[in-house]
């Protein structure tokens, strides 16, 4: 990411939202500022003998409406302004939907495919113990990311047990269900872009069926949206992984690539067969013509190089800081519609808080009422940030913004400041 500081970012974000809602600085400038944060660096035997020293951190970025909250992801690239700016969107996302969370996140640079099953298990673990102090299941609460999945956070609760000598589900979620997950869980990131996606379409005119789609990513997050709105009549034009993409002008066969990639998310789409489609690149692919744009990759995939290219009608963020400041403002030019990431990729942590009620109080829901609930909770965010973006006149990201930054200052000001 360069000299690029995502947490720049997300500061000047704040600052235009409280500007908007009439604030001054001393209201909202706890939230302009991460809490804590803890850097570590740690020892991995490898499976030839050797050890390999590894850095990761965990940022708490606010507490001030509840547990911190947030995933943990596996990346080469990962770096601390990175992981503060992630943290600082999770207290946003959370607050935007109204679950009782701050915001949290933390990652350890490494490439996990470049790791043995076994030097993943041990690094998730030994990870796990050099941040336990600010974790709990009313202090801070993990989640899957980018490269992380339900199989490491059953290893993280473990990893936490047996360091407090009794089972703590509640202290991380997005575990596999036989240890305490969440039915609906693994699919609610996607099925939450899908309800995001649909309730927005309607709001503007875009009919569902027939709906040109294009998803980069088909990660968690991307291959789930793409199979919810196909089943909704959406048509799949292109899709991609990080080996590149696939188009088809008539609609890719959507169950066909999802068989094709279940085994393994990277398969390169060279090798995948079915009657006219051509191949495109990541970048291409992003600027095809296409109602709906999916990025469910990775950040800063919509850049100032890029942007003024793009002829989505509208981008749905499946991925967290998909597109850039810069970019945003090229978009909003040429009145590409962008429902940001905060709101359009919470679905996860709603699922995640879902969870974590259950563990509480031992206890387990059905997938109905969890989807319904889900619905419930998106459907009313929605409506809360079109009204923010409606009578202000601000982007769907801005509105979104100050209905978050309102609820944080009436926490923090209930709440008062210690001592
Ligand atoms: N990592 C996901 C996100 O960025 C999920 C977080 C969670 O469930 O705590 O929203």
């Amino acid at each position: 990411m360069g000299a690029y500081n995502p947490y720049d970012n997300v500061v000047a974000m704040i600052r235009d939202a409280g500007e908007k809602l009439g604030y001054k600085e001393s209201d909202y400038v706890a939230t302009m500022y991460p809490e804590r944060e803890l850097k570590v660096s740690f020892p991995v035997r490898m499976d030839d003998g050797t050890v390999k020293m590894f850095e990761g951190y965990r940022v708490q970025h606010s507490s001030s409406r509840g547990p911190c909250k947030g995933g943990i992801r596996f990346h080469q690239d990962a770096d601390e302004n990175e992981v503060k700016a992630l943290a600082a969107w999770m207290t946003f996302k959370c607050a935007v939907v109204g679950i009782p969370y701050g915001g949290a996140k933390g990652a350890v640079k490494v490439d996990p495919a470049k790791l043995s099953r076994g030097e993943l298990e041990r690094l998730t673990r030994r990870f796990t113990a050099m941040i336990a102090p600010m974790l709990g299941p009313e202090r801070d609460i993990p989640a899957p990311d980018v490269n992380t999945n339900g199989e490491i956070m059953g290893w993280i609760m473990d990893t936490y047990s047996m360091l407090k000598g009794y089972a703590v589900p509640g202290v991380v979620t997005g575990k596999p269900i036989d240890i305490g997950g969440s039915l609906g869980r693994a699919e609610a990131t996607g099925r939450g872009v899908m309800i995001v996606a649909s309730e927005i379409m309607k709001k503007v005119g875009i009919p569902m069926k027939g709906a040109r789609v294009v998803v980069q990513g088909m990660g968690n997050v991307g291959s789930v949206s793409a199979r919810l709105l196909a089943e909704q009549g959406a048509t799949i034009v292109a899709v991609s992984n990080k080996t590149g993409g696939i188009y088809k002008e008539s609609g890719l066969d959507i169950a066909n690539v999802l068989t094709f990639l279940d085994a393994q998310k990277e398969r390169p789409f060279k090798e995948y067969n079915e009657s006219g489609i051509s191949h495109v690149s990541n970048d291409e692919l992003l600027t095809l013509k296409t109602d709906i744009l999916i990025p469910a990759a990775l950040e800063n995939q919509i850049n100032a190089d890029n942007a003024a290219r793009i002829q989505a009608k509208m981008i749905v963020e499946g991925a967290n800081g998909p597109t850039t400041v810069e970019a945003d403002k090229i978009l909003q030019k040429k009145g590409v519609i962008v429902v940001p990431d905060v709101l359009a990729n919470a679905g996860g942590v709603v699922v995640s808080y879902f969870e974590w009620v259950q563990n509480i109080q031992s206890l387990m829901w059905d997938e109905d009422e969890i989807n319904k609930t889900l619905s419930r909770i998106m459907l009313k965010a929605i409506d809360a940030v079109h009204e923010m973006h409606t009578k202000h006149n601000v982007s769907i990201r801005t509105g979104a913004y100050m209905v978050a930054l309102k609820k944080l200052v009436a926490a923090k000001t209930t709440r008062g400041i210690f001592p």
